[in-house]
C-alpha cells in the first residue's frame, strides 16, 4: 500500500490526512514523547486487529489506549479510583499509563482479550492534536514485533513503509524508552513497566506502590499481571550479553575478558559502551550510548543503540550495564529482556 508521510512540524492543517486516516479505520504512525506508536481507533474492532496483523504482534499482547482530555477516560475506562482523578490532574499529559477495569465499548481486540485497559495521555502536540481530531487511540510501539521501539523516524520508515497508511515524522522522540505502566486494578498499585515517570517520583504519590522482580527485568514478567511482557522484547537479531556491575572499573574487565573470548572464536564483537569507557575496548565495534552521568541521554539512545547492533553486522554484542536509579530503571528493564536475561554479574 501507499504511506503518506507528513512532517509535523508543518502544523495542525497538515495532520488531516493522518486524522481521516484514523477515522476511516486506517493506521497512523505517530510520534509522542515516549517513542512512536501505531495507532488505530481503540473502538474499531478491525482497525486493531490490522495494527497487530502489520506489527506481527501477538492478539493476546494488549495495546495502550491514547486519549487527549481527562473526559475520555470514562469513555474507556470503568470503577477509576476517585483520588486516582487527582494524581491524572496533575501527571497527563505523560509518560504514565494506567491499567483500570474497561468500558464495555472498549472492543477485547484492543485489550489483549481482557476486561482490564490501559489508558495514557500523550505529552506530544502532534499526538494530542491527532487524538482531538479523531478518536481515542489505541496504540502499541510502532516497530515490528520484538524488535526494539522506534525513537527515530527511519525506525519507523524501516519497520513501516508501505505497511500503513500515514507516518509523521516528528523527529527523534524525547524519552526514548516507553511510558511507565501501573495497575491501579487491585488492593495495591503495582508497577507493571519502569519508564520516564520514574519509581522514585511514583512512591511519592503512592508509597505502597508494589515492585515485581519482573518490573526490574530481573525474571520473566508473570503473564497474568503483565501480558504480552512475556514475549521476547527490544532485541537485535544478534545476542547480547549484558554486564552488570555496580564498579565501573571492574564492569570494564569483565567485559573486555568475555569480548576476548569471543574474538578468540573469530566473531566480530559490537560494544554497548558509555562516552567514558568506550575507549577502554579495542578490536571491536563501539555504539556510544552517551554519558553515565546522564541517564536520560543514555535512555534516548536506547533503541538506537540496539538497532546499530544488527547494521554493523557483527556476530553478538556486549552491552554495559548502568546504575538502576530514576530512568536507570527503565533503561536496565529494557537491556535485561533485550539480552534475553542473558546477563554476566560482577
Ligand atoms: P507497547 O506499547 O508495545 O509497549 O505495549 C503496551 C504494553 O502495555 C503491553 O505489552 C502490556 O504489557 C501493557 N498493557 C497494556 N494493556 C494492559 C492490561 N490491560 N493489563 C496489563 N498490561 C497491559
Ligand atoms: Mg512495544
Amino acid at each position: 500500500m501507499e504511506t503518506i508521510i507528513i512532517r509535523a512540524a508543518s502544523g495542525k492543517r497538515e495532520l488531516e490526512p493522518a486524522i481521516n486516516a484514523i477515522l476511516r479505520g486506517g493506521l497512523v504512525a505517530f510520534p509522542t514523547e515516549t517513542v512512536y506508536g501505531l495507532g488505530a481507533d481503540a473502538f474499531n474492532s478491525t482497525a486493531v486487529r490490522r495494527i497487530y496483523e502489520v506489527k506481527g504482534r501477538p492478539s493476546d499482547n494488549p495495546s495502550i489506549v491514547h486519549i487527549a482530555s481527562l473526559d475520555q477516560l470514562s469513555d474507556v475506562a470503568i470503577d477509576v479510583p476517585p483520588h486516582l482523578y487527582d494524581v491524572l490532574r496533575k501527571v497527563w499529559p505523560g509518560p504514565f499509563t494506567v491499567i483500570l477495569r474497561k468500558s464495555p465499548t472498549v472492543p477485547l481486540e484492543t485489550t489483549g482479550g481482557r476486561e482490564t485497559v490501559a489508558v495514557r495521555m500523550p505529552a506530544h502536540p502532534v499526538a494530542l492534536d491527532l487524538i482531538r481530531g479523531s478518536r481515542p487511540i489505541a496504540a502499541p510501539s510502532a516497530n515490528l514485533s520484538g524488535r526494539p521501539s522506534p525513537t527515530r523516524i527511519d525506525h519507523v520508515i524501516h519497520d513501516l513503509m508501505g505497511k500503513v497508511d500515514v507516518i509523521i515524522d516528528g523527529g527523534d522522540t524525547y524519552f526514548g524508552v516507553e511510558s511507565t505502566i501501573i495497575d491501579f486494578t487491585g488492593r495495591r498499585p503495582i508497577l507493571l513497566r519502569p519508564g520516564p515517570f520514574t519509581l522514585e517520583e511514583l512512591r511519592k504519590f503512592f508509597p505502597d506502590i508494589e515492585v515485581p522482580e519482573f518490573a526490574r527485568g530481573i525474571r520473566e514478567a508473570d503473564a497474568a499481571l503483565a501480558p504480552g511482557m512475556k514475549y521476547r522484547h527490544y532485541a537485535p537479531l544478534k545476542p547480547v550479553t549484558l554486564v552488570e556491575c555496580n564498579d565501573v572499573d571492574y564492569m570494564v574487565k569483565l567485559a573486555s575478558k568475555l569480548i576476548d573470548e569471543f574474538r578468540s572464536k573469530g566473531m566480530r564483537i559490537a560494544v554497548i559502551c558509555s562516552s567514558e569507557t568506550c575507549g577502554s575496548y579495542s578490536g571491536v565495534e563501539l555504539i556510544n550510548i552517551g554519558s553515565r552521568n546522564d541517564l536520560y541521554g543514555v535512555a534516548r539512545q536506547l533503541f538506537d543503540s540496539l538497532r546499530r547492533v544488527d547494521e554493523l553486522g557483527v556476530d553478538a554484542a556486549v552491552a554495559e550495564g548502568f546504575p538502576e536509579i530514576g530512568i536507570g530503571l527503565a533503561i536496565m528493564n529494557r537491556l535485561r529482556k533485550a539480552s534475553g536475561f542473558n546477563i554476566v554479574r560482577c
